[in-house]
């Protein structure tokens, strides 16, 4: 098993469970992938601001059989920083109308109208997606910056696919209906505003994945990677291993990998690697992670950072999600922030990190204290997979590739490139490795196209509530 994230982890246990023989190898020094959470002095931060939420009865089942009574039922409450004032977030088309400068408000709704009657093409881009159904001038306000932003390339340049997954104010005549209804006349509103969350964070949920694959068997290598494969007739016979303790090789019957799809390719083919890679890019985030000595800093949950010249792109106080993320009387702040390998972000220091941020934090509006106790930041080098505009066209070469090889895998977030989020990653683990138990293992396709129930569950429910809602 290649990967120690929720996929990896959930297909391992499920494995273990099976009776199967398991090695898990993970590259950092604990599993967890990107729902780990770090500790320190006491203050818990995650990779970003998670929350455990899915239509999959029988997942859900097993995460409360697992962690239950360590689950949380927290409340998303959220925001977008924009133009010096605080939206609601999802956005809701009367609160921008009404916070709006009014001339920018009656070019905005101009814009969208002159969208409606336009006839529909379909979207080559991302950006001919969002002008299409929001109209240009709210593209050009935040859908267009925030893009950016957070993806670090131009929206031109994005495939419109992922879009209804974190865009989920898709239909024209529900935007003009809400445009004309007060909310509190909207009795369709079932956004999912709630969420389970476990107490000691997002890992703490990963952390008892583990012990669960670990008590039924499997093993787990932290801290190693995977150099090669040896192949004979069409199988991976052995993996080469570097580990902490030197290189080892390792005989299997099947590599399940959810490490990124590009880089298991280069370990098939070399050369493909530099042109998958450039085509199927991820997108890095560094997490500051500061621990204070106030007892509360945001009003809510979430802030979203809409101003394009900001680099931060989110705000998080995690102790609104659990006391137990911060000392009693304490609280934090996380800040995520995209960067791209080599840039200034990337060169600071933590301290030179936080003195750019604090004078962002201040452009916002948002106290912070002269030297905060804890001040750390993780980077993850491929938080999300970005979707250029001939995704699928590589995806499937990559698959292509990795075809003839029968007994290997490529799941999860990064191994299927594509942007789900943990619940899905678990049930592409789970199928992954029950297919493996019966030998009747899904494809690479297949398996890619194991979405999140929840994801469509949101976007339908959104569309009722009017709402217009980037995503986790
Ligand atoms: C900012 C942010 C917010 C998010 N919010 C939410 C949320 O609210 N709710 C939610 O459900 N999901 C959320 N997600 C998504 C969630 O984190 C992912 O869906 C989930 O972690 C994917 O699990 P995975 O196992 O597929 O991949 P990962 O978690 O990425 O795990 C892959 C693992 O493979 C390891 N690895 C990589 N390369 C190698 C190698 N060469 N050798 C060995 N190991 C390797 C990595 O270290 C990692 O541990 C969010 C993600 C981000 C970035």
């Amino acid at each position: 098993m290649l990967g120690g994230g929720p996929a990896g982890l959930s297909a391992a246990w499920e494995l273990a469970c099976g009776g199967a023989r398991v090695l898990v190898v993970e590259r950092e020094d604990d599993t967890g992938g990107l729902c780990r959470t770090h500790v320190r002095d006491g203050y818990r931060f995650d990779m970003g601001g998670h929350r455990f939420i899915t239509a999959d009865r029988e997942l859900l089942d097993r995460v409360v059989a697992l962690a239950g009574k360590d689950l949380l039922l927290a409340e998303r409450t959220s925001e977008v920083a924009l133009l010096g004032k605080r939206f609601k977030y999802p956005l809701e088309p009367r609160d921008l109308l009404e916070k709006l400068p009014p001339q920018l408000a009656v070019r905005a709704l101009a814009s969208f109208l002159r969208q409606r009657l336009r006839p529909r093409k379909a979207p080559k881009s991302f950006e001919d997606w969002a002008t299409q159904r929001f109209g240009r001038v709210l593209y050009e306000l935040f859908l267009g910056p925030y893009t950016e932003k957070v993806w670090g390339v131009a929206p031109s340049q994005l495939s419109p696919e992922w879009a209804p997954q974190r865009i989920s104010f898709r239909n024209l005549s529900e935007v003009a209906r809400t445009l004309l209804r007060r909310r509190s006349n909207n009795p369709q509103r079932t956004y999912a505003k709630t969420f389970l969350y476990p107490r000691l964070g997002m890992g703490q949920l990963f952390t008892r994945v583990r012990e669960a694959a670990e008590g039924a068997g499997a093993e787990v290598l932290c801290g190693s990677t995977v150099a090669g494969f040896e192949v004979e007739g069409g199988r991976v016979v052995a993996a080469r291993l570097n580990t902490p303790q030197g290189p080892a090789r390792v005989a299997c019957d099947w590599v399940l990998s959810t490490i990124p799809l590009p880089s298991l390719v280069g370990l098939v083919d070399p050369s493909l690697a530099a042109s998958l890679g450039q085509r199927l890019p991820f997108r890095p985030v560094r997490f500051l992670n500061l621990g204070l000595r106030a007892a509360k800093v945001l009003p809510t949950t979430w802030r979203y950072v809409g101003e394009g010249g900001l680099r931060a792109g989110r705000l998080q106080e995690p102790n609104k999600r659990s006391l137990a993320m911060a000392p009693s009387g304490r609280s934090s702040l996380m800040v995520e922030i995209p960067y791209a390998l080599g840039d200034e972000i990337d060169g600071l220091s933590d301290r030179d990190l936080l003195a750019r941020i604090r004078r962002e934090l201040e452009a916002l509006e948002v106290p912070l204290e002269d030297d905060p106790p804890v001040v750390f930041s993780v980077r993850a080098p491929e938080a999300y997979p970005v979707h250029m505009r001939d995704a699928t066209s590589a995806r499937d070469a990559a698959f292509a590739r990795l075809a003839p090889l029968e007994n290997l895998r490529s799941f999860g977030r990064q191994g299927s490139f594509r942007f789900v989020f943990s619940d899905a990653s678990m049930r592409m683990g789970l199928v992954a490795a029950s297919g493996v138990l019966s030998e009747r293992l899904a494809t690479n396709h297949e398996l890619s196209r194991v979405q999140s129930r929840r994801t469509l569950t949101e976007v339908a429910s959104l569309v009722n509530a009017g709402t217009l809602a980037p995503g986790g």
